[in-house]
């Protein structure tokens, strides 16, 4: 490349050309248009996200991490939808090409690119305020994505890995302080390269009736899958997994974490008892622990539980876009 600042060409050419081919894209990343095969018959998953500097990642944060969430944050809705990750497409605004942070940022989206056999197809890059924006497209067998619409009473509900974790490891970035324990090191972590779990959701077919992911906080988004489903929840606070690092807070704020802390990108869904023990098996497999928290019910609105009794809802600010 020339010396000084990359052209636009230079730039997609040296930093986003490194998707391997692949059977099913006919063109890539240098025409008007990608041009895609379907699997013959499968449903086409799209799903895109939008990072915006100020509002979903401070200036500071590594490029690395941004690569990484905006692939991951889409990789979580396909998976919440049991669909096959595939294509994406990448919307990038800049201020200004600065290799050192292109490295970054391509380094941390095409490591997770690579270990789910997503390819970039295509994208624009536009002059402006620093925002990232990610359409990703993926595939599934006619009728078997497991929408928000489909808990009916009876069935639980669980939850994978640990909520809570990414907004404490936000919130101790945020503050500025190095973290002090592995338990700590661990939420960052959490918070800066989630692991969408894209393999956990694709063998859930069959066995959900209802799934989504969290990306707002567990109370704000069970409520939308409950919701859609015309349907309330029973949720026993006790039952909610609680990691090394959230065990390490006051209870009341772990719970407050766990509930309404938001950017987890866990799994939530409904299972109804006769699939239970296909769920058993399925996530013996996983790489992730799964727990379950409550049970779906006829009556609306989530009834908040201890050692079984009602209990109101516990105290905490909620996560906002806005
Ligand atoms: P056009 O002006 O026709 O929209 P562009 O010059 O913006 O085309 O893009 C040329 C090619 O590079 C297209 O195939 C486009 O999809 C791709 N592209 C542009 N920006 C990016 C990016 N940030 N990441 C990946 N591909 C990109
Ligand atoms: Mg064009």
């Amino acid at each position: 490349m020339t010396e000084g600042r990359p052209s636009e060409d230079q730039l997609i050419g040296h930093w986003f050309r490194r998707s391997p081919p692949r059977p099913d894209v006919a063109l890539g990343i240098g025409d008007d248009a990608a041009l895609l095969s379907l699997p013959p018959g499968s449903e086409l998953a799209c799903a895109v996200d939008t990072l915006v500097e100020g509002t979903h990642f401070l200036p500071a944060s590594p490029a690395r991490s941004l690569g990484h969430r905006c692939l991951a944050v889409n990789l979580s809705d396909l998976a919440a939808m049991a669909a096959t990750p595939a294509w994406a497409l990448l919307s990038l605004s800049l201020e200004a090409p600065e290799p050192a942070w292109l490295d970054g940022f391509a380094e941390g989206l095409f490591a997770l690119a690579r270990r789910f056999e997503v390819v970039l197809v295509g994208g624009d890059t536009v002059a402006g305020p620093r925002a990232v924006s990610l359409t990703l497209l993926g595939h599934v067998p006619p009728g078997q994505a497991i929408r928000r619409s489909g808990a009916r009473p009876g069935d639980g509900i669980w939850v994978t890995g640990w909520p809570g974790d990414a907004v404490a490891g936000r919130l101790l970035l945020a503050a500025g302080g190095a973290p002090a324990v592995p338990a700590q090191l661990s939420q960052v972590a959490r918070f800066e390269y989630p692991e969408p779990r894209c393999a956990e959701g694709v063998t859930l077919r069959g066995i959900a009736s209802a799934m989504l992911d969290l990306s707002d906080g567990l109370a704000t988004d069970l409520a939308r899958l409950l919701s859609a489903s015309g349907a309330g929840a029973e949720v026993e606070l006790d039952a909610l997994p609680r990691s090394g690092g959230l065990a390490l807070l006051p209870a009341e704020q772990a719970l407050a974490h766990a509930l309404y802390g938001g950017d987890d990108y866990e799994l939530c869904f409904t299972v109804p008892p006769r699939h239970e023990r296909a769920l058993a098996g399925v996530s013996a497999g996983w790489g992730c622990p799964v727990t379950r928290i409550g049970r779906v019910t006829a009556a609306p609105g989530i009834t908040w539980l201890r050692q079984g009794e009602p209990v109101p809802p516990p105290a905490g600010e909620r996560f906002s876009h806005f």
